[in-house]
C-alpha cells in the first residue's frame, strides 16, 4: 500500500516537475548557443555627477535577445549561466565589448561592468580584464568593475588578493547593491573600494520612510569619510533626486536620468536644459 501511495504522489507531481525541468533544460540549451549566435547586447545607463552636472560614466547592462522569447532579463539567465559554466566566456564577452565600445566615447567618460562572484572563482579574471583593456586601448582608469557583497562573502583572502590585482591594473572597483548584504560594513574594511552604490531598495522608499532617509544619509557620510564616491541607484523621481542631493550623494543613476540604451543611442552630455536646471 505504501508503495502505491508513493507512486500516486509521484504521479501527482510529475507533470509540473517535468515542465519546470524541461523549461530549464531548454533555457540552458538556448543559452549555450546564444554567444555563438550573437544574441547578446550591452545596454548602457548613465551615471550623473551631481556637483559637476555631468555624466561621469555608463553602466553596461547585459541583454539577451532570445530568437523566440524576445528580451530575457539578466536576473533570469545570469544565474543559469553561472550554474552551467557559461559565465566565464560570457563575462569575457561583456568585458571585451564594453571596453571596445567605451574606447569610442569621450575621454572623460567611464564604463562600469558588473562581475559575477563565479568569475572570481576563475583564476583567469585578472588576465581577462587586462586583455580587454589592451585590445581595446581603453585607459584602465576609465574601467570600473562592480561587485556585489556576495563576492566577498565567498572567500576572503583569494578574493581580496584578486581585487588588489585588479586595482593594480589601474581600474576602479565599486561595491554594488550596498546595504543589502549581511555585513556590508565589515566588507568596507576588507578592501578600499573606490565607490559605494546605494541599493535601490533604500532609494525607492526614500521619500516615504524616515528610516530609509536616515540610512542613506549615513551611507553618504560614511562614503565621504572613507574617501569613496557614493552613487544612488534606481532614482526615478525629482523628489528622490532632491533628497539624495541634500544627503550629499556624489552620483545618481536611474530612470529619471536615463534608461539603459544601446551604445548607438547614447548621448554624452546633459544637453537637455530642463535637466540641467533640475540639477
Ligand atoms: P545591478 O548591477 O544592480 O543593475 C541595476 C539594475 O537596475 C538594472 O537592471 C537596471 O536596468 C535597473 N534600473 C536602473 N535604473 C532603475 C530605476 O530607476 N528603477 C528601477 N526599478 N530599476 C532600475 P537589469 O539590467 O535588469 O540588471 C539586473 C542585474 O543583473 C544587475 O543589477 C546585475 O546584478 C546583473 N547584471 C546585468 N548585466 C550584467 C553583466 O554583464 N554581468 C553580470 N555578472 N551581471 C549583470
Ligand atoms: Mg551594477
Ligand atoms: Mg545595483
Ligand atoms: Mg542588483
Amino acid at each position: 500500500r505504501a508503495k502505491s501511495d508513493r507512486r500516486g504522489t509521484y504521479r501527482f507531481f510529475e507533470p509540473e516537475m517535468d515542465a519546470q525541468l524541461q523549461a530549464r533544460r531548454l533555457l540552458e540549451a538556448d543559452l549555450r548557443k546564444a554567444l555563438a549566435n550573437d544574441e547578446f547586447e550591452l545596454y548602457y545607463q548613465p551615471q550623473i555627477n551631481i556637483r559637476r552636472h555631468e555624466i561621469s560614466g555608463f553602466e553596461a547592462l547585459l541583454r539577451w535577445r532570445h530568437p523566440e522569447r524576445g528580451m530575457v532579463s539578466p536576473a533570469e539567465f545570469i544565474p543559469v549561466a553561472e550554474d552551467i559554466g557559461l559565465i566565464a566566456p560570457l563575462g569575457d564577452w561583456v568585458l571585451e565589448r564594453a571596453c571596445a565600445e567605451a574606447a569610442n566615447w569621450p575621454k572623460d567618460i567611464k564604463v562600469a561592468v558588473n562581475l559575477s562572484p563565479v568569475q572570481f572563482r576563475n583564476r583567469a579574471l585578472v588576465e581577462s580584464v587586462d586583455k580587454a583593456l589592451t585590445r581595446s586601448g581603453l585607459s584602465p582608469s576609465r574601467l570600473e568593475l562592480e561587485i556585489t557583497e556576495s563576492v566577498l562573502l565567498q572567500d576572503n583572502e583569494t578574493t581580496v588578493a584578486t581585487l588588489h590585482q585588479l586595482r593594480e591594473l589601474g581600474v576602479c572597483v565599486a561595491m554594488d547593491d550596498f546595504g543589502t548584504g549581511y555585513s556590508s560594513l565589515s566588507y568596507l574594511r576588507s578592501f578600499p573600494f573606490d565607490k559605494i552604490k546605494i541599493d535601490q531598495s533604500f532609494v525607492r522608499e526614500l521619500t516615504s520612510r524616515a528610516d530609509c532617509l536616515a540610512i542613506v544619509h549615513s551611507i553618504t557620510r560614511l562614503g565621504a569619510s572613507l574617501g569613496m564616491i557614493t552613487t544612488a541607484e534606481g532614482v526615478e523621481t525629482e523628489e528622490q533626486y532632491q533628497q539624495l542631493r541634500a544627503a550629499g550623494c556624489t552620483e545618481v543613476q536611474g530612470y529619471y536620468f536615463g534608461r539603459p540604451q544601446p551604445a548607438r543611442d547614447l548621448v554624452f552630455s546633459l544637453f537637455v536644459e530642463e535637466r540641467r536646471e533640475a540639477l
